[in-house]
């Protein structure tokens, strides 16, 4: 068989350690892989280049289109980016795969039947690290959902269910709170959802959602969710099925995949020959199922079970009168190419055969843009003047409208405070001051609002940024005031 080039990366803190141990259990396995090792992580950024990573990185992962990449150290302080989300958005690696499942009785956990996969949105939401201080009192970060990134990630999700042969996908979102950002992903989740009548679906508000998922996991078997909720539920999700150090991630996009453990890089426990490989391996198992090798991917992971079932275990997760023996990363590396070819008794073994494991990424469907017609405009101030009282900011905020746009409300933190405010309601430095045209429904342009943000100036408000407020197909594109 040709052998697959990959990228590696050896990683920081327990990262080569496990890296080796990893590699040497795949080769054993009979893994026809070529490495290019590639240098990113703590010394690239120690050597003054803040993105960690060496330009020669960018062409062998082009040619490669896989990355193998250990745990790496963010050095403290300002001004390092991290690796990990730099990668994943440059290649657009969007769908972040996250499998957990409990190894009962021989790993500790409440939930002895828990087989659950994250998968998480990888390039959006609060992830796009735009955020800005606007006023003395008042940060914001930008929370950015597209149509085509949700259709992505969530027909992942079924195609995923459907090469594994899982039952169910659920979505978790705060739609109820959040109507138009994750109101779009619960919309596309339901839209994909009818092209999978083979497998169920549900929606869960994320925090009833996280809660069940915690409480009893076995009741569901394929998430898929948003970058931020995916990040913390699929912790959470690794941790309680045993140690958030025995879960892999693959990371999948249409120009490469990349592939590690989700834990990081254990600073403390470097060199010591202490760490468990497992996190890592796994995601080398997910790699050998998408490079093409399913079959060392089965022989590997049902090693590993069989390793684990019989007691051999690192520190980690050693238990006294559960485990039979305590050994380092190295010896546990030697466990388990000991057992290739054998497969656990009591856990149930993998088999990779079919085409399971991880399918390959797809593009959003075409479609038409939907028409849009601009309404008003939101225009946000910095304003602290007259103890704050928002019945005088609506009077004289009022003179910058004429016969073609007036203001209709003001909000404070999202919460209409004229006109009708209520007394109690407390107001930062920061306003949201929306202007419609003063025909019920009419179109506002472009010029109207430019003239009306040079009003506003006029009056010596000091503009922080503005909205535009615009309907798409006649749907309203920009949320109420609350109460209002
Ligand atoms: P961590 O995951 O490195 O460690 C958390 C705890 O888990 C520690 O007690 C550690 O000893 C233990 N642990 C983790 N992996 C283990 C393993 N394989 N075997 C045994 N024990 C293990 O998280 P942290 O301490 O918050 O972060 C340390 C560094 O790792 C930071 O620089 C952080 O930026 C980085 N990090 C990197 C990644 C990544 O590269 N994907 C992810 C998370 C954190």
């Amino acid at each position: 068989m040709a052998k697959t080039p990959i990228t590696v990366a050896y990683g920081d803190g327990i990262g080569p350690e496990i890296m080796t141990a990893s590699l040497r259990i795949l080769e054993a396995a009979g893994a026809e892989f070529d490495i290019e090792e590639v240098q990113v992580g703590e010394k690239v950024y120690l050597s003054g280049n803040t993105s960690g990573i060496d330009p020669k990185f960018w062409d062998s992962i082009r040619r490669t289109k896989v990355f193998f990449k250990a745990p790496l150290t963010t050095p403290q302080g300002g001004g390092f980016k991290s690796i990990n989300v730099t990668t994943r958005k440059t290649l657009s690696l969007y769908a972040n795969v996250r499998p957990t499942r409990s190894l009962h009785p021989f790993v500790d956990t409440k939930h002895p039947n828990q087989d659950l996969v994250i998968i998480r949105e990888n390039e959006e939401d609060l992830y796009a690290g735009i955020e800005h201080r606007q006023t003395d009192e008042v940060y914001q970060c930008l929370k950015l959902l597209s149509r085509p990134g949700s259709e992505r990630i969530v027909r992942y999700a079924f195609e995923y269910a459907r090469a594994n042969k899982r039952k169910k996908v659920t979505a978790f979102t705060k739609d109820n709170i959040m109507k138009l950002t994750d109101g779009l992903f619960h919309k596309v989740f339901d839209e994909i959802a009818k092209e999978y009548p083979d497998i169920e679906n549900e929606h869960w508000i994320v925090d009833i959602g996280a809660a069940k998922m915690a409480d009893t996991p076995e009741n569901f078997d394929v998430i898929v969710l948003p970058n931020l909720y995916g990040d913390v539920l699929s912790d959470v999700a690794a941790q309680i099925a045993g140690s958030v150090g025995l879960a892999g991630s693959a990371n999948i996009g249409e120009h490469g995949a990349m592939f590690e453990a989700i834990h990081g890089s254990a600073p403390r426990r470097a060199n010591q020959n202490l760490a468990n490989p497992s996190g890592l391996l796994l995601g080398g198992i997910m790699m050998m199922v998408h490079i093409g090798q399913p079959e060392v991917a089965e022989k590997v992971h049902n090693a590993w079970l069989k390793t684990v079932e019989d007691g051999i275990h690192t520190y980690d997760i050693f238990r006294e009168g559960v485990s039979k023996e305590k050994v380092g990363t190295k010896e546990f590396a030697d466990a388990v190419i000991a057992r290739i070819g054998q497969k656990p008794s009591q856990l149930e073994p993998v088999s990779y055969a079919g085409g399971a494991g991880i399918p390959k990424a797809s593009d959003a469907a075409a479609r038409t843009p939907a028409k849009k017609a601009r309404l008003g405009v939101d225009v946000f101030l910095d304003w602290t003047d007259d103890d704050r009282d928002p019945n005088l900011l609506g009077e004289k905020l009022s003179k910058a409208g004429n016969d073609e746009v007036k203001l209709t409300m003001i909000t404070n933190r999202g919460l209409k405070v004229w006109p009708k405010g209520a007394p109690e309601t407390f107001c930062t430095d920061h306003w949201r001051c929306r202007f419609m045209s003063t025909t019920e429904g009419g179109e506002v342009s472009q010029q109207q609002i430019l003239d009306l943000m040079q009003r506003v100036h006029d009056h010596s408000f000091e503009i922080i940024k503005s909205e535009q407020l615009y309907t798409f197909d006649g749907e309203p594109g920009f949320s109420l005031g609350q109460g209002q």
